[in-house]
């Protein structure tokens, strides 16, 4: 049989093949004309996917360089600090709060649900001097999407110190992204993810608020310093080497968002997002999270009577396909749906009448085909 890989984790995600094809483009050196063309080309962009009038610094690591770089440069020791956790990643922006010794104050919600802003408000009524607000705008380890919109609001209502930081990773590219307008001061994503590109590079957008902060920030720090990335991006170059392919890759990813048009790019989300909760509904298996809560860019489903693992494994090896388990102890129990970046309604069709293969395989009472009439009935509505 030909080798397929069909790629539909929450990230890494699939490459289109313009986006390759740039990337193959003959490198060219960091301190070229055509490097500071590039970086000139890529800055529109990045702020139509952030939705800001910011700058973006690029970072040349993955996703969590990012998140640390936030903290690193907007926070200092002892800084009181209220951290949003909602799985595994907002547990992540947490533990980096803590290596930096600040004081970590956690809401924690149950795995599968997002933050309710109302909770945040009450938090902060109570404790108006919290110096950042950290929180994660989807959460990949449980697919649900958290009102970064909402909870902005509330910040800007209680206070005009406290710094709202916002892990966008798996989101921003997917998910409609307003910085500017939802008062988000720093923002972060990877290349990986809804960006359209191999792993390795860092986004993060920084509002006015936040500059003076860091500028005044004596922690130590160097590679990460966000201050020489600005004063670069001024003469259209970065600090250090940056990852030349990648970036050319970028730009042609940031063409790819102009011609399809953000808002399209966020309803294609959407759509596949609604094509694949009706079918695993429609086949009589458990969503992690609600209507309501539900991240257009990864889907999680509760398992019964199989394991993660049988049902992964089984799909990878006849057919190639990879997704995701669950994160901590929904490892056993979740199954992971990535449909993000280069996918589209038929990568979604496709998805769901493999996994209606394995788990007719794996004994499970299900009628070929129903799951991809559900989603087929949402893509003709
Ligand atoms: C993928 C991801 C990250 C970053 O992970 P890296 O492996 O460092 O790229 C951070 N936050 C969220 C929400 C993610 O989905």
């Amino acid at each position: 049989m030909v080798e397929t890989n069909i790629l539909r984790i929450p990230g890494p995600t699939p490459i289109h093949p313009r986006i390759e094809r740039a990337m193959n483009t003959p490198i060219f050196g960091h301190r070229s004309q055509e490097m500071k063309d590039l970086m000139q080309s890529v800055k529109h962009g990045l702020k139509l996917s952030f939705g800001t009038e910011n700058e973006v610094i690029i970072l040349t690591s993955s996703g969590t360089s990012g998140l640390e770089a936030t903290v690193v440069n907007a926070t200092s020791p002892g800084d009181y600090v209220l951290v949003l956790v909602t799985g595994a990643f907002g547990n992540r922006f947490a533990q980096i709060c803590e290596a930096y010794e600040l004081n970590v104050h956690r809401i924690d919600v149950e795995w599968g649900q997002a933050v309710d802003p109302e909770q945040v408000k009450d938090y902060l009524s109570e404790h108006p001097h919290v110096k950042a607000v950290f929180a994660t705008y989807c959460e990949t380890s449980t697919g649900v999407l958290n009102r970064i919109d909402k909870i902005g609001e509330i910040i800007q209502d209680v206070s005009n110190e406290t710094l709202f930081i916002v892990d966008g990773v798996s989101a921003v590219g997917g998910a409609k992204a307003e910085m500017d307008a939802w008062g988000v001061d720093l923002f972060v994503t990877g290349s990986q993810k809804a960006m359209m590109l191999p792993p390795g590079l860092s986004f993060v957008a920084v509002s006015e608020r936040a500059w003076e902060v860091i500028e005044a920030n004596n922690r130590p720090r160097f590679y990460l310093d966000f201050r020489k990335y600005r004063q670069s991006l001024a003469d259209d170059a970065t600090p250090f080497t940056p990852a030349v392919s990648l970036i050319i890759g970028l730009q042609e990813a940031l063409m790819m968002f102009q011609e399809e048009g953000y808002e399209e790019v966020y309803n294609r989300h959407l759509r596949m997002k609604e094509m694949t909760r009706a079918a695993i509904r429609a086949l009589g298996v458990s969503l992690l999270a609600s209507d309501e809560d539900a991240s257009p860019t990864v889907t999680s489903l509760v398992l019964d009577g199989v394991t993660s693992e049988e049902l992964r494994s089984l799909l990878k090896k006849q057919f190639g396909l990879s997704l995701a388990g669950g994160p901590g102890q929904l490892k056993e129990k979740v199954v992971r749906i990535g449909h993000m970046g280069y996918c589209s309604p038929a990568d979604v069709l496709q998805v769901i009448s493999l996994l209606e293969i394995g788990l007719i395989q794996l004994g499970k009472d299900i009628d070929r085909g129903t799951g991809v009439a559900a989603a087929q009935d949402i893509y003709l509505k």
